[in-house]
């Protein structure tokens, strides 16, 4: 079935330079080819320190709009930088800019491909202008879901998940039908069969090493550590408007059943495809449509076997921490959020081990005062406190 499209679409593509950005790119270039009835066009890209890939993808896409978020990188080589971009390219440097690109009246469409908190502003921000954002950044959600509800419902936003089980949710629930159940799937990550002692002594490049994805350095952490599942249960809530009781997660670790809604009638219904985030970015930009994709298909003609079973949650205490935050909502996502951020960096620097960087979210949520019902500010607040909280636990407990 095909809908009326609009003639042109005009995408901004925040966080370009990274893993979600680069497979975007790869599927405007695909729509291109493919789509007759829409002329796709990339008007703004944003990358915060990779100045070459930047200037690449901004050639390749032929964007007016560039922005570099990190004005240290800008203030290293203040006469050559414009110089890099293509002549046709507009260079803005600065995090305000990416609130400016987001909201722009030739945007329609915002790819929120940005990783962590520092997605927050601008990803809500294209919320506000209610433009179709297609939401890889879950943080914004985790961070501030009851915000993005209402500011959504309000501009008229359209939020299309680009997190792959999100995706896969989303595509269960489109035949209508009452939902009993939300089943999120996971890999489990690299270290799915390992024991506490031996996630202890974990390595930084054993916890990057991810069995079926390849993604950024802090989503592989979050992978890693299962807090991606945490993150994930806290954005499935806000998205769907769903109780947290009504989310569960098994562990799947082919990666092909991306995630499973059980309807009232007792039916259940799963999304299935091999694991390429290009399928759901696809997705995300031309829902209702649906046209050829150019990833690679299952086939399900040959034998194959795969596996669902339950989280084991003493060997992956984030489970129940991403529960438990779904389920008192208010402030708690943006403290974990931000315990879990700051706790990731710190793992990547060699200063604490990767089972601390649980403990230490933990630690911030029962430390801090919860709220149901925060101002933006507050929570960016917390957010400030939060990192700092972790800093002082990592110092006082000497690692
Ligand atoms: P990445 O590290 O590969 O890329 C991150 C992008 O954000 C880069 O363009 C980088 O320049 C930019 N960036 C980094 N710090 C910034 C800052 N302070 N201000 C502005 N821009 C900044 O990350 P990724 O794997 O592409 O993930 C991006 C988002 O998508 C994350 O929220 C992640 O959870 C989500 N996501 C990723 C995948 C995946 O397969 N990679 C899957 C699902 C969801
Ligand atoms: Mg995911």
């Amino acid at each position: 079935m095909s809908s009326s499209s609009p003639l042109e679409r005009r995408v901004a593509i925040l966080g370009a330079t990274g893993s979600i950005g680069t497979a975007t790119i790869s599927v405007i270039e695909h729509l291109t080819r493919i789509d007759a009835e829409t002329t796709w066009r990339v008007h703004g890209i944003s990358g915060h320190h990779n100045l070459d890939r930047l200037a690449e993808i901004a050639g390749r896409t032929a964007a007016c709009k560039v922005v570099l978020s990190d004005p240290a990188v800008a203030a290293d080589m203040p006469d050559s930088l414009a110089g890099r971009f293509p002549a046709a390219a507009s260079l803005e440097v600065g995090p305000d800019k990416l609130v400016e690109l987001a909201a722009a009246a030739e945007v329609d469409t915002l790819v929120a491909a940005i990783v962590g908190r520092a997605g927050l502003e601008s990803t809500l921000a294209a919320i506000r202008a209610g433009k179709r954002v297609a939401i890889a950044n879950k943080e914004t959600l985790v961070v501030a879901g009851g915000l993005v509800r209402e500011m959504s419902r309000r501009s008229g936003a359209e939020l299309l998940p680009v997190d792959s089980e999100h995706a896969a949710i989303f595509q269960c629930l489109a035949g209508g039908g009452i939902a009993r159940r939300i089943i999120l799937t996971a890999s489990g990550g690299p270290f799915r069969q390992a024991t506490i002692e031996e996630m202890r002594q974990a390595t930084i490049e054993q916890a990057l090493a991810h069995p079926t994805w390849s993604m950024g350095r802090k989503i592989s952490i979050d992978s890693a550590t299962m807090m991606n599942k945490a993150l994930e249960i806290i954005e499935a809530r806000w998205l769907f408007d769903c109780p947290a009781e009504m989310i569960a997660v098994m562990i799947h670790p082919q990666s092909i059943i991306h995630s499973m809604v059980e309807m009232v009638d007792g039916s259940t219904i799963a999304q299935l495809s091999p694991p390429d985030m290009r399928l759901p970015i696809q997705h995300a930009l031309t829902h209702p449509r649906c046209l050829p994709g150019a990833t690679p298909t299952l086939d399900l003609t040959e034998p194959s076997r795969w596996s669902l079973e339950p989280v084991d949650t003493e060997r992956f205490p984030a489970i129940p921490l991403g529960f438990e935050v779904a389920s008192v909502g208010g402030t708690a996502g943006a403290v974990v959020n931000a315990a879990n951020e700051a706790a990731v960096a710190l793992f990547l620097e060699g200063r604490i081990r990767f089972t601390d960087i649980v403990t230490a979210c933990r630690i911030a949520l029962e430390n801090h005062h919860h709220e149901s019902n925060a101002t933006l500010d507050r929570l960016l607040e917390l957010d400030r406190w939060a990192r700092e909280e972790v800093l002082r636990w990592q110092e006082r407990s000497n690692f």
